[in-house]
């Protein structure tokens, strides 16, 4: 049982994927463009409804980027952006040669504290004469974020939200999958994340107009003529034909991923619930269905008598992989002169948190195994 290491969130394949893939090799569509590609974005936007259209495109940061080049983002522009993230959320302001401003996030979803973004709105107002131009709040380890709140500054403001939905895919909100609310929601199919394509992203886009005007973008902002002639700066964006169609397989698999992940937070809050001074971190909102992408737990030294670097240390010397939480950007020596507006909740859970396995390969006896390694530890 100790001897086969136990990961985060590994792939998990349906068994449908080779068919898809046999069919392109088939049909000789081996390009980023084709019969799966069209199909997946299908399967896509019958997911997450709302009558939205999404390009599937080469990867989360991708669509990230490319929101904000349909956004109109550009150099000088402020940009807010929720601090407790993983760098690729804000990186592609930095491409667009804008300015990210992080706001931190509250203690319940862990996600953008809607009265500080208010607060960074006004700041960002002050400095620059003009409302940002975009936010992004993020839905961090799949916990949906206060979006109503979010929406309602936003609208107040005429300020355009790209919600970054890349570990959230599936997640709900008062019954809508998350990534709809905004103008554009970014997704994920990075190997790690709820459903794979190897690598890969998709946009969720308002409309057909827009998904145009991003598809556009994503394959080198080519003009409709015989030759290549070009009006705009384009970008190698879109998502080969052959991951399409693993994404394809993989979403005949989406809602029993989602099971499995909302079973596996099911155990942790059982079975962790008699260990003083750990917190399984759990929906703060019965409106809000979260996918438990990565389920995480915090370390409160001051009950456990140790920290989550010597249980991280201690599940890793069992065969077990856990991980810190995200460094909020804000403290990242890269962002060190970005404006920021802060709490310091997300250094705090910074400094207590762990994630831990909780992707479709963990079974019952991985669970069992892994919680009395965290019951025993200190004890
Ligand atoms: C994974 C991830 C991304 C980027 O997605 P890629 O497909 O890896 O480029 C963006 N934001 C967050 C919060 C992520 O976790």
């Amino acid at each position: 049982m100790s001897q086969e290491r136990i990961y985060l969130c590994l792939a998990h394949m349906s068994g449908n994927e080779m068919q898809y893939i046999q069919e392109a090799f088939d049909t000789n569509w081996v390009v980023p463009l084709g019969p799966n590609v069209n199909a997946f974005e299908k399967d896509l936007e019958e997911f997450v409804g709302q009558d939205k259209r999404v390009v599937a495109l080469s990867a989360g940061t991708a669509a990230i980027h490319l929101a904000l080049v349909a956004l109109g983002v550009k150099p000088g522009d402020e940009v807010i952006c929720q601090s407790f993230t993983f760098a690729a959320s804000a990186n592609p302001v930095v491409y667009q040669g804008a300015t990210p401003v992080f706001v931190d996030s509250e203690e319940g979803t862990w996600n953008m504290d809607p009265n500080l973004l208010e607060e960074a709105v006004k700041q960002s107002i002050a400095r620059t004469g003009r409302p940002p131009r975009a936010i992004i709040p993020v839905y961090l380890y799949g916990m949906p974020a206060h979006i109503d709140e979010i929406m309602a500054i936003a609208r107040r403001y005429e300020i355009p939200v790209l919600e970054d939905a890349a570990e959230g895919l599936g997640s709900r909100y008062r019954g809508r999958v998350v990534g709809t609310f905004g103008d554009y929601g970014a997704l994920s199919f990075n190997g790690n994340k709820m459903i794979t394509t190897s690598g890969g992203g998709a946009l969720i886009c308002p409309d057909e107009e827009a998904k145009s005007r991003v598809m556009y973008y994503a394959t080198q902002a080519r003009e409709p003529l015989p030759y290549y002639h070009h009006l705009a700066i384009g970008y190698n964006y879109r998502m080969s034909n052959i991951c399409a169609g693993i994404g394809r397989g993989q979403m005949t698999v989406l809602d029993a991923h989602i099971a499995h992940h909302v079973h596996v937070k099911d155990f942790y809050v059982e079975h962790l619930a008699g260990v003083d001074g750990i917190t399984v971190h759990v929906a703060p909102e019965d409106y809000m269905e979260p996918n438990y992408w990565l389920n995480t737990i915090l370390v409160d030294p001051k009950k456990t008598g140790y920290d989550y670097e010597a249980l991280r240390r201690h599940l890793d010397s069992l065969g077990i992989e856990s991980r810190p939480l995200w460094k909020p950007m804000h403290c990242q020596p890269v962002f060190r002169d970005a404006p920021a507006v802060v709490n310091g909740v997300s250094e705090r859970l910074f400094e207590q948190g762990l994630c831990l396995p909780s992707g479709p390969m963990v079974t019952d006896a991985h669970l069992h195994y892994i919680v009395d390694a965290i019951s025993r530890f200190g004890s």
